[in-house]
């Protein structure tokens, strides 16, 4: 819908068209607010004990909605490696990493992330965002074929989109039918095209897993890419916190060629990387633009990655924490009758419908000291719009069983 806005109204250059197009996303009650976190929960008996509050509003909130899983964002260890890096290097890098602002710290990153995912070379990118841009517009092009899930993130949407490629969608998680699309687009066609398909790890609105070995037998058999987009698995699922590759059973760079990790979640700071053989990040570095024109990363946030890295190994009972406390929740809403998702990850969406109905649900545990974000069309499909629940090892148990109590009042009457 090429010049349509977000309400489907063109937006000539006219003060009215705006306001119009403002009324109507208020109209759907899509309307987004921002809310100004004034400052970060503390507690006299110790830190930990408030590790995941906020106070917005004068008011003090437990964030139920962020996704620091592993309470990096606040470790002792990562903030005063970000301090330390920026006494050293200054705070802004000052140049791309093709001219002048490639540092040490990222090049460290680079081989940590790379030795830890068990990838030939990694790559470090500004954003998660701009990591999907730099993939999908380097390998595929005009004439080429990407296919999506259903459900996948809006970045890998809008990098199909820019790379030109004719982008296909497949039913959420279905691997058969994604190699149903493959192979009809090779018995269609008498020119070879690159058939790239990419895919969320963990679903970042759902919590539940794509189905990679069978994507991968897919791919494979077809000779496409896969690209896997682990944004809410690195650091939190897999035995040794090595995310959907790990949890779905070790897949490989043979399986999965092209990796995809931000560093703004599990890993509590900030930045994204690609994963995967010596040439593939070569090409990148040769050719994504998002990569290229763009000021590269402060060296102090790949510092303070590095020691997120660390942390995030040697402290493995933050996974284990989190992950319990996902348990603890689910067992807890499901005695209550609280409706559940089949995910197991941090991610508990509970869905609504309606995104009136979710915004009351999200308003009214607002009032009750949680924060708790609805989300809505079109971050997810019409008629789906949820409460997305995600834990964190920074949450304690009774802010967790406290949660239910609220959702238990708060969800009711609002289906
Ligand atoms: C958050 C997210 C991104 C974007 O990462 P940023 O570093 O925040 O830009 C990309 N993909 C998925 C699946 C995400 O959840």
């Amino acid at each position: 819908m090429p010049g349509l806005g977000p309400a489907g109204f063109r937006m000539r250059p006219h003060p009215r068209v705006l306001e119009a197009a403002l009324a109507e996303i208020e109209r759907q009650h899509l309307t987004r607010e921002r809310r100004t976190v004034e400052a970060l929960g503390r507690s006299d008996s110790g830190a930990a004990a408030a590790a995941a509050d906020v106070v917005v509003d004068g008011r003090r909130l437990v964030n139920f909605c962020g996704n620091d899983y592993l309470g990096l964002a606040r470790h002792p260890r990562v903030t005063a490696a970000l301090r330390r890096a920026a006494a050293g290097w200054g705070v802004g890098s000052g140049a791309s990493h093709l001219v002048t602002g490639h540092g040490v710290e990222h090049a460290r990153l680079e081989e940590e992330l790379a030795a830890f995912v068990h990838r030939e070379r990694a790559l470090l990118l500004s954003t998660g965002y701009m990591a999907n841009l730099a993939v999908i517009t380097t390998l595929a092009g005009r004439g080429d074929l990407v296919l999506l899930d259903r459900l996948s993130h809006a970045s890998l949407i809008d990098a199909a989109l820019l790379s030109g490629a004719r982008l296909r969608r497949y039913p959420h998680a279905d691997a058969g039918a994604a190699a149903g699309l493959l192979a009809e687009d090779a018995a269609s066609g008498s020119s070879e095209p690159v058939r790239l398909v990419a895919t969320d790890g963990v679903f970042s609105m759902d919590g539940d897993i794509a189905p990679l070995g069978e994507l991968a037998a897919a791919a494979t058999a077809c000779n496409a890419w896969l690209a896997v987009d682990d944004a809410h698995g690195l650091g939190v699922i897999g035995a040794t916190g090595r995310g959907s590759l790990e949890h779905v059973g070790g897949l490989g760079a043979d399986a999965i060629p092209v990796l995809i990790g931000t560093l703004g979640k599990a890993f509590g700071t900030f930045g994204a990387f690609v994963a995967g053989s010596r040439d593939l990040i070569e090409l990148l570095v040769q050719r994504a633009r998002s990569y290229i024109y763009t000021t590269a990363l402060p060296q102090a946030l790949a510092a303070a990655t590095r020691a997120a890295l660390a942390v995030a190994q040697s402290e493995s009972w933050r996974r284990e924490r989190v992950l319990a406390l996902t348990e603890r929740f689910r067992a807890a809403a499901s005695a209550r009758g609280i409706p559940l998702g089949a995910s197991r990850t941090p991610i508990q969406p509970i869905r609504i419908g309606s995104a009136e109905a979710a915004l009351g649900a999200s308003r009214r545990l607002l009032e009750a000291g949680f924060w708790v974000a609805a989300i809505r069309p079109p971050t997810v499909p019409r008629h789906t719009a949820r409460l997305r629940i995600t834990l964190s090892a920074a949450h304690t148990e009774s802010q967790v069983d406290a949660l239910v109590e609220a959702l238990d009042r708060s969800v009711s009457g609002s289906g």
